[in-house]
């Protein structure tokens, strides 16, 4: 077993810019994350039953119970014999919600900027992955064009868990208000976006090094993303809502959005068992100062591994 994480790499970025880091995972294999800014959330709603004299002490609230969150956007570049292609993992907050919403959560919408501060065009990404339908992970999916809405990366095949995009359509009472349709029925329409059929179980290849693999529990056809670099063997991991920050390592910390949170503590100790034993860099999507860190045991969970991380040095 390698728990070593891969070099760190030239121009790390400093704290609070929208390029939060970048790592080598290999020759061929670039990984960046890029943020739409910081948001708040519930605190509560961030921590399930864990009572709030527990979690604030780890993040602190605001008077209205708010918690800092990152808006993780994972960039993966791999070297092709035809060039370099881009795959984007989650979109963020975007530009779309109602102006109460948008106050009450803080959006800052700004991760056009963040791709224009890591010189990628919008244009040259050829995939976007969404792990869920959640307004928070595909608001840039799409934006406002001329009284409609438009693909915001024009030339990418988006996918997302067909499971995911009839689970929106429901509109249930618990979660419908979590799944706004202007993310992505449009480019469902266009046949821009492609449902996918994953099962459980089943580790499904989208491109050269990009896989996607079910973790139940936050919804139920949640995806993770693992990226591989051919040449290194070295893997990493989106692993999104099953473990949004690194707040949550612990197995009873799981989000109050949950549907299934005893789902969600039964697939963390399955993911902690495999990240660990084969030294997965793990990617957290709503971390707003840890972006991606290495883990390690502890008890029958994790906490993170011991090493200068990589993308955040000064
Ligand atoms: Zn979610």
């Amino acid at each position: 077993m390698d728990r070593r994480p891969p070099p760190a790499t030239p121009a790390a970025p400093a704290d609070g810019s929208l390029v939060r880091a970048r790592w080598d995972l290999g020759p061929d294999t670039e990984i960046l994350v890029l943020s739409d800014g910081v948001a708040r959330f519930d605190g509560g709603a961030m921590f399930g039953v864990v009572p709030k004299t527990l979690w604030s002490r780890v993040t602190a609230a605001d008077d209205e119970n708010r918690i800092a969150v990152g808006l993780n956007t994972a960039v993966v570049r791999t070297k092709t014999s035809t060039g370099v292609r881009t795959v984007v993992i989650e979109t963020g907050f975007g530009e779309k919600l109602p102006p109460k919403l948008a106050a009450i959560y803080g959006v800052q919408a700004r991760l056009p900027e963040a791709f224009a501060a890591a010189g990628i065009p919008l244009a040259s990404v050829n995939t976007v992955i969404n792990t869920h339908l959640h307004w928070d992970h595909c608001g840039w999916n799409t934006r406002f064009f001329d009284g409609g809405v438009r693909a915001t990366f024009p030339h990418a095949q988006y996918f997302a868990h067909a499971g995911e995009i009839r689970h929106g359509r429901a509109q249930l009472e618990r979660d419908g208000i979590s799944y706004v349709a202007n993310n992505y029925e449009p480019l469902l329409a266009s046949g821009q976006m492609q449902p996918l059929s994953v099962r459980e179980g089943e580790v499904y290849e989208l491109a050269p090094g990009i896989a996607v693999e079910l973790y139940p529990g936050h919804t139920r056809q949640l995806m993770a993303v693992h990226i591989r670099d051919s040449a290194s063997g070295k893997q990493a991991c989106y692993i999104s809502d099953l473990l949004p920050t690194t707040a949550h390592l612990p197995l009873a910390w799981t989000l109050g959005f949950d549907l299934d949170p005893v789902r969600t503590i039964a697939e963390k100790k399955r993911f902690y068992t495999q990240a660990i034993r084969e030294g997965w860099l793990v990617l957290f999507t709503h971390d707003r100062q840890t972006p991606g860190a290495y883990l390690q045991p502890e008890g029958h969970g994790a906490k993170l591994l011991d090493v200068p991380h990589p993308g955040l040095q000064p």
